[in-house]
């Protein structure tokens, strides 16, 4: 396998996004996700960073009134600072 694989940190969420929770993880779930910031493979069974963030649905959505969930993965906590810098 040797697929290249662009590496592109995520854009900044709009202002209407919180961050509701930093912190570091010893295990969230099976699996993988890239960091957000150097878009490296991060293992989600291994210790990482993981940032929670909401955002408050628009009102005129549709009636889908409530709380929408991201949540971005970080390879360290440098890269955390970097992002949200
Ligand atoms: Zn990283």
């Amino acid at each position: 396998m040797s697929h290249t694989k662009r590496h592109v940190s995520r854009p900044l969420p709009g202002p209407d996004w919180v961050v509701q929770d930093v912190r570091s993880y010893d295990y969230w779930r099976r699996g993988a996700d890239d960091c957000a910031a150097c878009g490296v493979d991060v293992a989600l069974d291994e210790s990482h960073y993981g940032m929670e963030l909401l955002r408050h649905r628009p009102a005129r959505a549709e009636g889908k009134l409530g709380l929408e969930r991201e949540r971005f993965v970080f390879c360290s906590r440098e890269c955390v600072d970097a992002w949200s810098h």
